[in-house]
C-alpha cells in the first residue's frame, strides 16, 4: 500500500489517494486506487488502514481472477467499508484483464467506443469562475461541472456567470452535493435559467427530492443517494432519478458498480462512472465501466487528474477535445511511476 501525494495546480487541495499494488503467484502486479475525499463522503476514511490490514489476508493465496468471488469474500470478512475495498477489488480486476490479455472496458463485454466525455470541476471558492470555466473550454472540455449549494441567489448568478464566458453549446451540471433545503433548492430553481442545465443532488433525502421534482424542469442526477441497488429502485419508483453519477469507491469498487450501471442501463436511467477524484489509475478504471455504457445512457467523466500537478501513473492519456480515452494496455492498462507512488506504507503477505 501506498499514500502519494497528489497537489491541485492552483494549490487549493491536495489529493492522498491509497494505492493498492496486488502481486500475483506469477509476479503480475495489478492496481488498484481510493481516494479520500473530505469527511463529508465518509466519516470512515480515517479507518481505512485497519480496514486493509484486515481484508489483505483474506484474498492471500485466493485467485485475482475471481473478482466477484472475492469481492464476496470481502463483503463477508467486514460489513460496510466500501472505500478501502475498492482500491483491492481494482487491484483484482487490473489482474484479471492481465491475465486473459483484454482491456477492462471489453472484460465487463461492452466497449462501445474509444472515449468518454469528461468535465472539470468550479469549485465554490474560485474567485473568477466565468474566466476558469472560458479557460476549461478552450482546452475543449464541452461540459463543466459548477458547484453550487450556498445561498441560491447567488448560485444562480454564478452559473448565468459561466454561461455568459463559455457560450451556448456547453453543458452545465450544477452539483451542489446534498447542501440545499428543499427551499433553498426551489429558490434556485426559480432565479437559474439556463436551456443546457443539469443538475446534482441538490437535496440529501429522496423525499426532499421528490418534493422538489415537479417544480425542477431540469435532469436531476442523483450522486450521494445512490448507494445500492435497493437505492437505485427506489429513486426509480419515484421519479427523482433521471441520471445516477456511479461512484466505483462509494459502491465498493468495479465489482459493485458494474452491477448497478446494469441495473441503471436496464431502467432507462442515465449514468456517470467516475470516482473521488485521485490519479490516472482510478481515473482509467471509470473510464473503462463507463465506455462500456450504451451511449445514449453515459454521462461525463470526472477528469480528477486535469485538477492536479503530478502525473502518478503513465498509460492514461490527457483529454484530448475533453474526452478521455481507454487505455491501450491490458487490465486497467496503467502503471504507476515509482518516484511518485513514494514509499511503500505497509505490505501484507
Ligand atoms: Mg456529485
Amino acid at each position: 500500500m501506498y499514500q502519494p501525494e497528489l497537489p491541485f495546480r492552483d494549490g487549493s487541495y491536495t489529493y492522498h489517494p491509497v494505492v493498492a499494488e496486488v502481486e500475483a503467484d506469477n509476479g503480475m502486479i495489478g492496481w488498484g486506487e481510493m481516494c479520500p475525499l473530505s469527511e463529508s463522503y465518509d466519516g470512515a476514511f480515517a479507518g481505512w488502514e485497519s480496514v486493509l490490514r484486515t481484508l489483505g489476508p483474506v484474498l492471500l493465496g485466493e485467485d485475482p481472477r475471481n473478482p466477484i468471488r472475492n469481492a464476496n469474500m470481502m463483503d463477508a470478512s467486514v460489513r460496510g467499508h466500501t472505500y478501502p475495498k475498492s482500491a483491492l477489488d481494482m487491484g483484482c480486476w487490473d489482474l484479471t484483464g492481465q491475465a486473459f490479455g483484454v482491456s477492462l472496458c471489453e472484460l465487463f463485454g461492452g466497449r462501445t467506443g474509444e472515449s468518454v466525455e469528461a468535465f472539470v470541476h468550479v469549485g465554490l471558492e474560485h474567485p473568477g469562475p466565468g474566466a476558469y470555466a472560458a479557460t476549461l473550454v478552450s482546452e475543449g472540455y464541452r461540459s463543466i461541472q459548477v458547484k453550487i449549494g450556498r445561498i441560491p441567489e447567488r448560485d444562480a448568478e454564478r452559473i448565468s456567470a459561466i454561461r455568459k464566458a463559455v457560450g451556448d453549446s456547453i453543458e452545465l451540471v450544477a452539483d451542489a452535493n446534498c447542501a440545499y433545503s428543499v427551499a433553498d433548492a426551489r429558490r434556485f430553481l426559480y432565479e437559474v435559467d439556463d436551456r443546457k442545465l443539469s443538475i446534482e443532488q441538490p437535496c440529501a433525502t429522496l423525499d426532499e427530492l421528490a418534493a422538489l421534482r415537479a417544480h425542477c424542469p431540469y435532469p436531476l442526477v442523483l450522486d450521494e443517494s445512490i448507494v445500492s441497488i435497493t437505492a437505485v429502485l427506489d429513486a426509480h419508483s419515484r421519479h427523482v432519478a433521471d441520471g445516477l453519477t456511479i461512484k466505483l469507491a462509494k459502491l465498493g469498487g468495479l465489482t459493485r458498480a458494474r452491477v448497478i450501471l446494469d441495473v441503471a442501463v436496464a431502467l432507462g436511467i442515465q449514468a456517470r462512472v467516475e470516482d473521488m477524484g485521485g490519479s490516472e489509475i482510478s481515473t482509467a478504471a471509470a473510464v473503462h465501466l463507463a465506455v462500456a455504457t450504451p451511449q445514449r445512457l453515459r454521462l461525463q467523466t470526472t477528469d480528477a487528474p486535469r485538477r492536479v500537478a503530478v502525473q502518478l501513473a503513465k498509460g492514461l492519456a490527457p483529454a484530448v477535445d475533453g474526452r478521455l480515452t481507454t487505455p491501450r494496455a491490458a487490465g486497467v492498462g496503467v502503471e504507476p511511476h515509482a518516484d511518485a507512488l513514494g514509499p511503500r506504507l505497509f505490505q501484507i503477505g
